[in-house]
């Protein structure tokens, strides 16, 4: 006998429908626990309160442009997200979302303080700057009554998340090493993403990549051959595990190789977290992920799993910021 209390279902919107949140449509597709039934690009949403299709969602948006074409439940909008707050029913949104300006995520958090909407609001936010905006608006997030659960993709997310627990053997943290493969077919199928990473290659910044026209990114994935090597981000990882009370900051270290011409990972995503037991040992304690798992699934499993752990703080009333390193995702079944 399941020994889980039943809860009722958790109605879901997604914000953003590129990359990210199309693989989010077809996790969510098998879910019983969660209905998808909200979601948002730049031109327009889709919204229906039995369930969304991912099928016919993703089909509007490839062959049309956007979810706003989704016949009948799409609207055209040039102001998506606020619509989408004021018309739709949703329990929990996940923003998958680009960050771009590194001001974007922040400034929808306060669309939803302002709209008076509650519920959890979880992000796959990648920058330490882009966190510590948020951390800003931690007051006004828990007098809304919204529980935004920060960092919940891979990195930041799952290997933070590894990190924090495999911090438990030691009595003191040394290092913190994250290392990712990411292999995508082609770029275009993670505009978002691939546009952030270059703006962490030496000469490049965030305004410099966010104002790089398309011919210019293929030009410089032309001649890297598609590879994106990146060392020493900027990654929330590190300020995610300082709040947590595992390490200073100055001791995680994020760094990766993504290419963007083949969907096989150039190498396995792992983090190695070091440290000194209470017997005076130095050891390393490593975790990879599968070479199988995409960074679709890698961050979308998680997203979702760490919205199900917010709805539960939610509904005990603890609303306010959360970040993956602080709180244990749910199995979302
Ligand atoms: P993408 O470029 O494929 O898609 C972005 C989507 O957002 C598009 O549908 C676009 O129409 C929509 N959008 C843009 N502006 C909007 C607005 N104002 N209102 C409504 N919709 C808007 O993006 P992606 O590659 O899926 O990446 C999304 C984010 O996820 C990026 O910020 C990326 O850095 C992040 N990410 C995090 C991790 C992690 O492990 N933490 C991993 C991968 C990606």
């Amino acid at each position: 006998m399941s020994v889980e209390k039943k809860t009722s279902k958790i109605s879901v919107g997604v914000l953003g429908f590129g990359g990210l949140g199309q693989a989010a449509a077809r996790v969510l597709a098998p879910k019983s626990e969660l209905v998808w039934v909200a979601a948002a690009d730049q031109k327009g949403y889709a919204y229906c309160d039995a369930g969304l299709e991912a099928d016919a969602c993703i089909a509007a948006y490839q062959q049309k442009g956007s979810l706003g074409y989704l016949d009948p439940y799409g609207s055209l909008s040039s102001e998506s997200i606020k619509d989408l707050i004021a018309k739709a029913s949703v329990d929990g949104y996940f923003l998958a979302l680009p960050n771009l300006p590194n001001t974007f995520m922040a400034a929808v958090a306060r669309q939803f303080i302002d709209s008076g909407w509650q519920g959890v609001l979880v992000d796959a936010l990648k920058r330490t700057s882009a966190v510590e905006q948020l951390l800003e608006l931690q007051e006004e997030l828990q007098q809304a009554g919204i529980t935004y659960m920060t960092g919940c993709g891979a990195t930041p997310g799952l290997l933070t998340a590894a990190a924090a627990i495999a911090a438990q053997s030691y009595a003191e943290i040394h290092s913190v090493k994250i290392t990712f493969g990411v292999g995508i077919a082609n770029w275009e199928a993670y505009r978002a993403t691939i546009r952030e990473d270059i703006a962490h290659l030496p000469g490049y910044n965030l305004e410099k990549a966010r104002a790089m026209s398309e011919s210019e990114i293929e030009a410089l994935l032309d001649r890297t051959n598609g590879i994106l090597s990146l060392k020493n981000m900027e990654h929330a990882d590190d300020i995610m595990l300082e709040l947590a009370g595992i390490c200073p900051r100055d001791r995680v270290t994020v760094g990766g190789v993504v290419d963007t011409r083949n969907p096989k990972k150039p190498l396995s995503t792992n983090v190695k977290v070091t440290g000194r037991t209470f017997e005076g040992k130095i050891s390393t304690h490593t975790f990879t992920l599968g070479d199988e798992t995409s960074m679709a699934a890698n961050v979308c499993g998680p997203a979702f799993g760490y919205l199900k752990a917010g709805i539960k703080l939610h509904r005990r009333g603890i609303y306010g910021l959360f970040t993956a390193a602080e709180v244990m995702p749910s199995f979302v079944k």
